[in-house]
């Protein structure tokens, strides 16, 4: 149950172009010797650690890097001009292994001179692995069926199981939420909560942890619970009781509330049920933090959500990375281990 980013990619860098095989040929100059001109470099590909970049996203989209053929030489001494390079930009922390043998070709953290190349010479060729570790910057909080998954699944690439029943996400998904060109951050799709996981009674315990590490909590509520029984200010109040008995720093995190399956609400009836639920929950918790009604199946009301945390998160220092122990200790927790 490791954070990483992962992708694959394929590069392949340009072939060299043809050295010329001619001849001088001029008047009053016999035997003129060759003057056949090399083929020009093909162009390499170089990566470039930026620390500008975090997260491998771009590399879900386009996957293949394919270096330009350098040009033929010609006569009389013409050099064939070389391909251009292509620069690939990863985030620090990149691992690059090579995918068939698992050989680790680039570390972006401890390479003091972050430039790898694949030469455009003999026109190399390679299929990558890119591994970055990540921590979540937030993390969804709330009851199975809540719709987690399906909000991580409108606002980022990832594709988390979506279904009727409760725990169908075992392990914590992440997202890459894009804001825009250059700025993304990622979400946390943890398991639900449920009541008692503070005791260990559920498989909630398990991954509350990871949700220490994230800047944001997002508090889910189905404001439209098929169970006839459900109450979602009751529910909503369990949730944040189980988080305050399991860690009392856990409460101090920015929390807040998502109400989600408005499309299931009559649209008459909007307003008031939100108005209702409010005035309930912050009676009951004392909350007073921010709300975003949304649709999470059809990402109505989650633009406003993303932009919110975005710059939210902009306000906030970034916390370090774990190490290596530390992520192991997680593996060991996993429910599969
Ligand atoms: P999770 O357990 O919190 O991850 O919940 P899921 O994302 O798996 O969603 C549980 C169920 O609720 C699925 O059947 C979803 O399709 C449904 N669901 C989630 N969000 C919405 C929504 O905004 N509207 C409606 N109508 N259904 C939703
Ligand atoms: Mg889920």
């Amino acid at each position: 149950m490791k954070f990483i980013d992962e992708a694959k990619i394929y590069v392949k860098a340009g072939d060299g172009g043809n050295g010329a095989a001619t001849f001088r040929r001029e008047k009053y100059i016999p035997m003129g010797g060759p003057n056949g001109g090399d083929g020009g470099r093909g162009g390499s590909i170089y990566v470039v650690a930026d620390c500008n970049i975090n997260t491998l996203v771009d590399y879900r989209y386009t996957r293949k890097f394919i270096g330009k053929r350098g040009e033929n030489g010609g006569g009389a001494d013409c050099y064939g001009a070389g391909g251009d390079d292509i620069i690939l930009r990863m985030p620090v922390g990149t691992v690059i292994s090579d995918l068939n043998t698992g050989e680790i070709l680039a570390d972006l953290e401890t390479n003091r001179a972050p430039r790898q190349k694949t030469n455009g010479d003999q026109g190399e060729e390679h299929e990558l692995t890119l591994e970055l570790r990540v921590l979540a910057d937030v993390g969804l909080l709330g009851l199975p069926n809540a719709g987690k998954s399906t909000l991580i699944r409108a606002v980022s690439s990832a594709r988390p199981k979506v279904a009727d029943y409760p725990f169908t996400t075992l392990h914590p998904n992440l997202g890459v939420v894009r804001v825009d060109a250059e700025k993304s951050f990622v979400m946390a799709d943890v398991p639900g909560l449920i009541e008692g996981a503070a005791d260990g009674a559920g498989l909630g315990i398990r991954f509350l942890k990871h949700l220490q590490r994230t800047r944001i909590l997002l508090h889910l509520v189905d404001l439209a619970p098929i169970d006839p029984d459900a109450d979602p200010v009751r529910d909503a109040k369990a949730i944040v009781g189980e988080l305050l008995k399991h860690d009392p720093a856990l409460a101090d995190k920015p929390r807040w509330l998502v109400l989600n399956k408005l499309d299931l609400i009559p649209e008459e009836d909007r307003e008031k049920t939100v108005k209702d639920f409010l005035k309930a929950y912050k009676k009951a918790t004392k909350y007073d933090g921010p709300v975003f009604p949304i649709t999470a199946i059809n990402g109505e009301g989650t633009k406003p959500l993303i932009y919110a945390i975005h710059e939210a998160l902009e306000q906030m220092a970034k916390p370090e990375i774990p190490d290596d122990d530390e992520l192991e200790s997680d593996e060991e927790n996993s429910p599969e281990a």
